[in-house]
């Protein structure tokens, strides 16, 4: 049995952990790794579609295995110098959750590449894809086929088709908190633990004579650390050989903020500042902090506001016992767009009671919290704004899912008038307060207890940039090279 870390080992995300067992394989995660594809790319310089997978490839932003991706991503003269590389008996993907630093880049495998993931974390990436672009990166549950063009210069390209179907990418749906299973002789168990976003799993896998246990990204200060705890225990008793584990937090001052302490310090801001509008900034997937921006909007005689992408999430969420977009204190905004997806107007209708404007917003600035980033703060040029207050709630910048420019959004903050919370610009460097953010990762304390708990005789450290502390509290047990085998 080997253990591959094909990206993600010392940094955050980019998750792709390869296991081979006889001669089967399967990953741990496929993630896109935000890190280096960063290095060579930025929102106006993409890899070019035409090419499908081409420029990825060239700068190593993907593992080169042969045959793990979809035809239709390349194009014939490539073929044969993809085919010179490593081939894989890869039946399963295991996705921990739907951030895309775990998730990405399942959007590139081949179709009938199975992947076990909770039910939830597939409608979040389906609302992802049909609110998204239609790129073929971007395709995480209905593959759009490409096909080869050849143009009057002989040059070859790949272009999608309009009238073609859709190919539905091959799920294996968990929805239950704890379940067992077999795939194609694998032994494997899922448990429900908490982290940021819902849905997230952990794994565990059992050989003939070696069993390992996968954390995906964990913390047990959230609303379902009862999950998280679940794990522990179970796995405790399972006695794996390997523990991966996140690191992510892995120092020594970390300490966990609960959702209660964001409740607490957006209380107060909120209910403080009566008469002006209240913007809250936080990841559009992180349902928990919705939930706290809806507690507080009812106990301050606010309504909550989101717009119709998140609620288009919300709605396909129902399904997995997710009731919050019919709350009554809950409404969604219309923004002035010249074209709305078709699916985005089913929404719309669908919830035409909810449904209102930014005018309507301006009616009676006191009244709401707005559920917006920086990526929507045109939207309120629209409107006399003289103040107001923002609460940045979300992690730090350059770490999980994107990178963001502090800079332009102080601009904006200073353009409408609106006191920043949970956020500073010192010296043009972002400071964050913690107050208003609970992380989505476990603390060290936390970390090292779950490691004591389980005692596994080999640790294997992802998602970190924290090896060297690992090291320091486990010593040889922690593999610090990117293939182990045993
Ligand atoms: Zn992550
Ligand atoms: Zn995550």
């Amino acid at each position: 049995m080997s253990i591959e870390i094909l990206d993600g080992k010392n940094c955050i995300g980019g998750s792709k952990i390869l296991i081979t067992e006889k001669d089967h394989s399967f990953f741990l995660d496929f993630g896109k790794n935000f890190k280096t594809w960063g290095n060579y790319f930025e929102e106006y310089l993409q890899p070019r579609a035409s090419v499908g997978l081409y420029d990825l490839w060239k700068l190593n932003l993907i593992p080169k295995i042969s045959n793990i991706y979809r035809d239709d991503l390349i194009v014939s003269d490539f073929k044969e110098f993809v085919e010179k590389e490593r081939k894989l008996n890869l039946e399963t993907v295991f996705l921990s959750h739907a951030h895309l630093d775990h998730a990405g880049f399942i959007s590139i495998l081949k179709d009938d590449i199975e992947i076990v993931a909770s039910s939830i974390t597939k409608k979040i990436l389906k609302a992802l894809q049909d609110t998204g672009d239609g790129r073929a990166f971007n395709q995480f549950t209905d593959l759009k086929i490409r096909e080869e063009e050849i143009d009057e210069r002989g040059q070859k390209k790949l272009k999608q088709k309009k009238d073609k179907e859709s190919i539905k990418r091959n799920f294996f749906e968990i929805n239950r908190n704890e379940f067992e299973g077999e795939i194609d002789g694998l032994k494997f168990k899922t448990f429900y633990v908490d982290h940021s976003i819902p849905g997230a799993l952990a794994f565990y896998f059992e050989f003939e004579n070696i069993s390992i246990a996968y954390t995906g990204d964990i913390r047990f200060h959230g609303k379902n650390s009862e999950g998280s705890y679940n794990f522990l225990e179970k796995i405790k008793k399972l006695k794996p050989n390997i523990l991966i584990t996140e690191g992510t937090r892995m120092t020594y001052e970390s300490e966990s903020k609960k959702e209660s302490d964001v409740y607490k310090s957006s209380f107060e801001v909120i209910n403080s500042n009566k008469d002006k509008l209240v913007i809250a900034d936080f990841g559009p997937r992180n349902i928990e902090r919705l939930e706290t921006f809806l507690k507080i909007a009812k106990e301050t005689d606010r309504k909550i506001v989101i717009n119709i992408k998140d609620a288009y999430l919300l709605d396909l969420l129902k399904e997995d016992g997710f009731n919050i977009i019919d709350d009554d204190n809950l409404f969604i905004i219309c923004e002035k767009k010249s074209k709305e997806k078709k699916c985005l107007n089913e929404v719309k209708n669908r919830y035409d009671e909810k449904v209102i404007t930014i005018e309507d917003i301006n009616k009676n600035l006191g009244e709401f919290i707005l559920c917006y980033s920086f990526w929507d703060l045109t939207n309120l040029l629209d409107i006399d704004l003289k103040d107001g207050i923002y609460i940045y709630s979300s992690s730090e910048a350059y770490s999980e899912e994107q990178e963001f420019d502090i800079k332009r959004l102080f601009n904006w903050l200073h353009y409408f008038n609106l006191e920043p919370f949970g956020i500073e610009l010192t010296n043009d460097k972002p400071k964050f307060s913690g107050d208003f953010h609970s992380s989505g990762h476990a603390s060290y304390k936390d970390i090292k207890f779950m490691i004591d708990e389980i005692n596994p005789e080999f640790i294997i450290p992802v998602h970190t940039e924290k090896l060297d502390i690992f090291k320091n509290l486990y010593g040889n047990k922690v593999v610090e090279k990117e293939y182990f085998e045993l």
